[in-house]
This record gives structure tokens, sequence and C-alpha cells, in this order.
């Protein structure tokens, strides 16, 4: 259930980047997530989605306007500060898995874990069980070359899991999987939401945001319209 409460608030958000020119990227977003809520962003390709989501787990800064994630101010963090955040108050899943590929599930599972202090016995013991929750306890020691797209999927999502984040940030989760594959890893972030996570989706298919509890509609870095469902 949602409250009140919000894990990620962008107040008049803009990011520019610079190619010989300015590119709005973010053209002035405001957008709250309440804790446990479900939020598919949805636009065409070069809208902003992926800058939204980037900006929402600290890998960028705003231009101008503040972000703030679990009421920490990413906006005038510094960098040692970013990589806290990174590593404890949210966890990505990507189109592309990120996985290492020369570690065990267990241990691509554990890393995040390295980075907050666990010892290694604690560390195994919480990929392994995360693994086991996502369907994958027979395949703890394998490496991800000798996993299915779907598999290698959901390492990144138990990984994601870790450190018991704020907030999931999925962006495009079902890009490189076929259909089914795709299904299945939304009923694990169905799953996942209904076990009270805070989850945001980045998808440019209707069909996989209409998971989420509202669609927001992004077109040229701006919000056109946020659609309950
Ligand atoms: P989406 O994920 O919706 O496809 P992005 O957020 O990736 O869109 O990109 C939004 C706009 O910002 C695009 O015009 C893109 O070219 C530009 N952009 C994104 N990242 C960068 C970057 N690192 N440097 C320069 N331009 C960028
Ligand atoms: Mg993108």
């Amino acid at each position: 259930m949602a409250t009140a409460d919000p894990v990620v608030e962008f107040a008049d958000v803009r990011k520019t980047y610079d190619v010989g020119g300015p590119v709005a990227a973010l053209a002035g977003v405001s957008l709250s997530l309440p804790r446990g809520s479900y939020t598919a962003v949805m636009g065409p390709s070069g809208s902003g989605k992926s800058t939204l989501l980037n900006l929402a787990g600290g890998l960028d800064t705003p231009t101008e306007g503040r972000v703030l994630v679990d009421g920490r101010d990413l906006s005038t963090a510094t960098e040692s500060e970013l990589a806290a955040v990174r590593g404890t108050e949210v966890g990505f899943v990507f189109q592309t898995f990120n996985l290492l590929p020369r570690l065990t599930a267990v241990e691509n599972v554990a890393l995040p874990l390295v980075f907050d202090g666990w010892d290694r016995d604690r560390r195994r013991e919480r990929a392994s069980d995360l693994l086991t929750e996502v369907g994958l306890g027979d395949r703890l020691d394998h490496r991800p070359p000798e996993l299915s797209g779907g598999q290698r999927q959901r390492v990144a999502i138990a990984r994601a899991l870790a450190p018991d984040p704020a907030v999931i940030l999925a962006d495009e989760p079902t890009g490189n999987v076929d259909t089914d594959t795709g299904d299945r890893i939304m009923d694990l972030l169905d799953d996942l939401h209904a076990a009270g996570n805070t989850v945001l989706l980045v998808t440019h298919e209707r069909r996989i945001a209409e998971r989420a509890e509202r669609i927001v509609h992004v077109r040229d870095g701006v919000v056109e319209e946020v659609e309950a469902l």
C-alpha cells in the first residue's frame, strides 16, 4: 500500500547536456513517488526516461531543481554521498543486466553488500536467500554466461534488492528478453511491489506499463500526463 510519505521527489528538475549546444533532456519535471507505490514512465525514444531514472538513482545530478531520495537532497550531494545513495538507497535493474561475467550469481548479488560492510558469510547467506526468492536457488554458483537472459535479469533483480533499497529503479528490464520471459520478470516486479517495495519502471511498451498503478507519460523532457490505472 502506498502512503503519502514520498521516497523520491522531483521538484522542477531540469537536466541539460551540452553537445555542441544545449540539449534539454528534462525541461522541468515535478514528480513524487509515494512509499510503496508502483509507477511506470512511458514515452518515445529520447524523451528523457532514462535521464529521469538516472537522476532518481544518483547516477547523475540535475542542472536545476531538486531531487530528494528518502529525504536526502541529491542535487547538492557530493560524489561520495551520491555513491552511498547508489549503494544502499536505490536498486538499479538495467536492460542489459550489467552483471560481472566472471563472478557467480551469488557473488554478483553479494557485491553491493561488500560496500555496505557485511561480512563474507552473511553476504553469501543473504545473496543465496534472494536468489532463492527469485527462483534461482539451483543456480547459485553459475556465472552469467551460463545463464539465460531471463535468469540473468533475475540475478540483477536479486542484486538490486540486496541492500534493501528504498526504491527499485528498472530501465526497460524486459528489453533484452523474449515476451514470455519478460512477463515472468514483470510478475517478479509485481511480487516485489506487493511485498511493499517502491518501484519506478521505464518502458516504451503500454502492455508492460499497465502493470503499474499509474503511468507517467513524458515527451520532450516534460510530463505530459499522469494516468491513473
Ligand atoms: P530515453 O531514455 O527516453 O530514450 P534519454 O533520457 O536517454 O531518453 O535521453 C533524453 C535526451 O537527452 C536525448 O536527446 C539524448 O540524446 C540526450 N542525452 C541523454 N544522455 C546524454 C548524455 N550523456 N550526453 C548528451 N546527451 C544526452
Ligand atoms: Mg532510455
